[in-house]
Parts: structure tokens; C-alpha cells; sequence
């Protein structure tokens, strides 16, 4: 497979039409800017807490995302798992790669899920990741892929729907229902429709969080 150029051919096709490069359309929702990216509000939550950390620049996904980036996105995921540790639950971050994607601008879903039901023995995923630098690798070589870390495993899975659905299955679903007053599984057009009140609540948690952020921040940076 030609990844780098179909990946540049993508990038260059739908930058003008993608609703991650427009500010506007998230910017009600943002929790926090720096310099390369953004914190939102997910515009349709699946349970309070859902946050997107995603870069200003158009990139395909985390698979091109450049290196020198690293450091300023491990310290909003440090950030976000903070966050989930006072309000909330253990974090669960997902990038669902080609599955379900409705925007092709790279994204890593953070989701307060908890502990997940995933069995790494089955090795369902690929490859165990170290660094993005893997991802960055995986993605050069193979093209997509979905990737899933929670508190033990760093998991990167070639895009299988088989895979796919025995993750949604074991972390996803039990995540999400368990972390909800929804039980079936509601449509993203049914959670942008009632996700106005989950999203003030995250907002409002986070901007505690902020207030009491320095405070927080010197207890837990001794873990
Ligand atoms: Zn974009
Ligand atoms: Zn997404």
C-alpha cells in the first residue's frame, strides 16, 4: 500500500471540509489550547467526561503526527488522566482509526471508563506500544489501524472488523454503560441531541480542576 502518499492525497482532499481544522466548530466546547492542540468537549458524549485531544494542524491521524508534538500531547494526556482520577474514573484513550470515523483529522478519544475487561492474553492487538514513535512506525508501514490504552496496556490493533468488535465489545460497551444513565446504545445524532447537559457538567468539573489544578498537581506529581 502507497500510506504516505495516500495519506498526503487525504490530507490535502478534505482539509478545507473538515470540521476539526474550523475552530468554530468546537469552540464553545474547548477545555484547554496550547500551542500544537486542543481539549474539547466531545459535541456528542457518550458519558459525561468525554474529551477529544486533538492537534490544530490537519493530520490524517496520530500515525503522522510529528515527534517534536510528544512531548506537548503526553502532558495533555497526563493532564486529562488527572482529571479523570479526581472527578471521575481511570481513563481509556481510543482512537478508532478508519471504524466509525466521521472526521479524518487525528483525534484520541479520553474516556472515563475504568478499569476495561480487555484481555491482553488473547493478543487481539498487533502490537504492544512503547511510543508514538511505534504508531508513527505502524502507520508508515501497514496504514491503519484503532489503537486503545487503559491503565496496563498500550495496544495498537490492525483494522480488523472482527477486532474492532470484540474491543467495542469487552471495553467500549461495558464502559459506556456502566458509566451512564443510558442503557441501549444511543446513535451519535441521539448523544448530540442529549449531550448538552453531560458536556456542561464536564465543563464545569473541568474548570474546578483548573481552579484547583497547581494544588492537585504537587500531590499527584510524586506518583
Ligand atoms: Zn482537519
Ligand atoms: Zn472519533
Amino acid at each position: 500500500m502507497l500510506n504516505g502518499s495516500y495519506a498526503s492525497l487525504k490530507t490535502d482532499a478534505i482539509n478545507t471540509n473538515c470540521a476539526f481544522c474550523l475552530r468554530s466548530n468546537f469552540a464553545t466546547n474547548i477545555l484547554k489550547e496550547t500551542d500544537a492542540f486542543f481539549i474539547v468537549a466531545d459535541h456528542a458524549p457518550l458519558v459525561e467526561g468525554h474529551i477529544l485531544i486533538l492537534p490544530k494542524r490537519h493530520f490524517a491521524c496520530y500515525g503522522v503526527v510529528p515527534a517534536e508534538l510528544d512531548a506537548e500531547l503526553l502532558a495533555l494526556k497526563r493532564e486529562v488522566q488527572d482529571f479523570f482520577a479526581r472527578y471521575y474514573a481511570p481513563i481509556v484513550f481510543w482512537e478508532h482509526g478508519i471504524f466509525r470515523q466521521t472526521v479524518f483529522h487525528a483525534h484520541l478519544h479520553c474516556f472515563p471508563f475504568g478499569a476495561t475487561e480487555y484481555d491482553a492474553t488473547k493478543t487481539l492487538h498487533s502490537l504492544v506500544v512503547q511510543s508514538q514513535d511505534d504508531v508513527r512506525a505502524w502507520y508508515a508501514m501497514h496504514g491503519h489501524y484503532f489503537y486503545m490504552e487503559d491503565r496496563s496496556n498500550f495496544l495498537l490493533f490492525a483494522p480488523e472488523t472482527d477486532r474492532y468488535l470484540q474491543v467495542v465489545k469487552h471495553v467500549l460497551w461495558p464502559g459506556a454503560s456502566s458509566h451512564s444513565q443510558y442503557s441501549g446504545w444511543r446513535s451519535p445524532q441521539q448523544r448530540y441531541e442529549q449531550g448538552a447537559p453531560l458536556i456542561r457538567a464536564t465543563m464545569d468539573k473541568w474548570h474546578e480542576f483548573q481552579r484547583l489544578g497547581a494544588d492537585f498537581a504537587d500531590k499527584t506529581s510524586s506518583r
